[in-house]
């Protein structure tokens, strides 16, 4: 029995929190949404107020992807989930700041600057859904939606403290989310809860015609059929990401949570994934992912959408806009990109990484033979500062503590952040992977985990 109206109230919390959180591209007309407010109340998510990373369209928004080239564009349409959360009674409040076109993992490459941890402002959120998961943690909005092409949703999750969720690849609509690198790219989001995470995906998943890999797969009761009975449940726990974590703050916590999940009655064993592949998991995303992002992002030219620079001729207009356009960073991943799709390069480079990727699945699938679940500790360290050099580091470390999330992009599997304790006043979770369109067995124990 929730009274929309409320949610003025909410708004006015959200502008004046965002001061100091810096979470917020643009604020949606709530007022107006109100004023057209036609949901019954048992609707799923009737007078839920919803966030949306700054990547997904909304139709006479603004939506920037937190990149200056795209300063002034308004789409002209809604994306299929923007749709299909409002059709369930969804009410957005606001467009999230975000690492540059989905590009970071810090939330310190929005062109809007830092966001701020709300754990602790100094420290990072983690990105590139950095705004999304600040907002959540900040109790602002029960709902944010992000996205994840590397660990884009869980990582700021576990940073956070919050819930983030991964579904598997094609489970929900891509259709107007502006894409990073498509065959990694997904819908994700973040929750304070693990009942509203499996809620929030009923709704949005399902077969689009719209989006070619969206599925056909019938989506089920995720939320009904939610049972966090942890009994017999096999769990493998990833010795590899065990093994590279170095903070000892870690260590205590992790042993006491996976003691009592075998008071639960789980059944956990350790696994090794071969060492090489999960070292090789850096540098074939990077392939991989610049070399989409390049051919995703030409498009990107000052002439068909948002900022242009002025200049003599057309060439010339391209780029001033795409120089002045985008950050430092964006241009240095668009040329490492572009340099492993030159012809005489794509065999030694992008098709050999993607021979890679297909190796480390095969071994994923492996792995997840004898597992309902891989678990692993989300993150190496709590949220760094953006000073601590390992701050600066977080998208040059080959540590395997740091991305062995990509797992799931590579594989397209499903995958859940679940935050379980507080370490010196910082949160600390961990990551399940499950395996493909298993979300309930991700839901279900995760549930037992919360
Ligand atoms: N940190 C990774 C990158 O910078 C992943 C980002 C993402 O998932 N969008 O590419």
């Amino acid at each position: 029995n929730k009274d929309i109206h409320e949610l003025v109230d909410l708004q006015a919390r959200l502008v004046s929190a965002n001061e100091k959180l810096n979470a917020v591209v643009s604020f949606c007309d709530v007022d107006a949404q109100i004023k057209d407010y036609k949901m019954k109340e048992d609707a799923p998510l009737f007078g839920t107020p919803v966030v949306l990373k700054d990547n997904i369209s909304t139709k006479g928004v603004r939506t920037t992807a937190s990149s200056r080239i795209l300063d002034n564009y308004v789409p002209f349409y809604d994306a299929t989930v923007v749709k299909k959360l409002r059709d369930a009674g969804a009410i957005f409040t606001c467009k999230s700041a975000m690492d540059e076109l989905g590009m970071g993992g810090t939330g310190l490459n929005a062109y809007t600057g830092k966001v701020n941890n709300p754990y602790d402002l100094e420290r990072i959120t983690g990105g590139s859904s950095s705004g999304s998961a600040a907002l959540v943690a900040a109790g602002l909005t029960p709902l944010a939606i992000g996205t994840d092409t590397g660990d884009s949703v869980r990582k700021p999750a576990a940073y956070c403290g919050i819930v983030g969720v991964k579904p598997t690849y094609g489970r929900i609509s891509r259709y107007g989310v502006i894409p990073y690198a498509s065959s990694l790219d997904h819908v994700g989001y973040f929750t304070t809860n693990i009942e509203d995470a499996a809620l929030a995906l009923e709704v949005m998943a399902g077969r689009d015609d719209q989006d070619m890999t969206s599925s056909y797969k019938e989506v089920e009761a995720y939320a009904s059929l939610l049972n966090g009975d942890l009994k017999g449940k096999k769990i493998g726990i990833i010795t590899n990401v065990i093994d590279a974590i170095v903070d000892p703050r870690f260590r205590p916590s992790f042993d006491a949570f996976t003691k009592k999940l075998e008071e639960k009655g789980t059944i956990l064993e350790m696994v090794t994934i071969d060492q090489d592949l999960m070292n090789a998991l850096l540098p074939t995303y990077f392939i991989i992912s610049n070399a989409e992002a390049t051919a995703n992002h030409s498009n990107l030219d000052g002439i068909r959408f948002g900022m242009r620079e002025p200049g003599e001729d057309l060439n010339e207009i391209m780029i001033n806009s795409r120089t002045k356009g985008f950050s430092s960073d964006v241009r240095n991943r668009f040329v490492i990109g572009s340099y492993s799709l030159f012809v005489e390069n794509q065999d030694k480079i992008f098709r050999k990484a993607q021979k890679v990727r297909r190796v480390i699945v095969e071994a994923v699938d492996e792995a997840l033979k004898n597992y309902d679940v891989l678990l692993a500790p989300a993150a190496g360290t709590l949220a760094p500062k953006p000073d601590d050099s390992y701050g600066e580091d977080l998208n040059n470390t080959f540590m395997v503590a740091e991305n062995h999330m990509l797992l799931g992009n590579f594989s397209g599997y499903p995958s859940i952040t679940v935050p379980y304790d507080m370490v010196d006043g910082m949160p600390v979770a961990i990551n399940l992977l499950a395996r493909a369109f298993d979300e309930q067995t991700m839901f279900n124990v995760a549930k037992g985990i919360e």
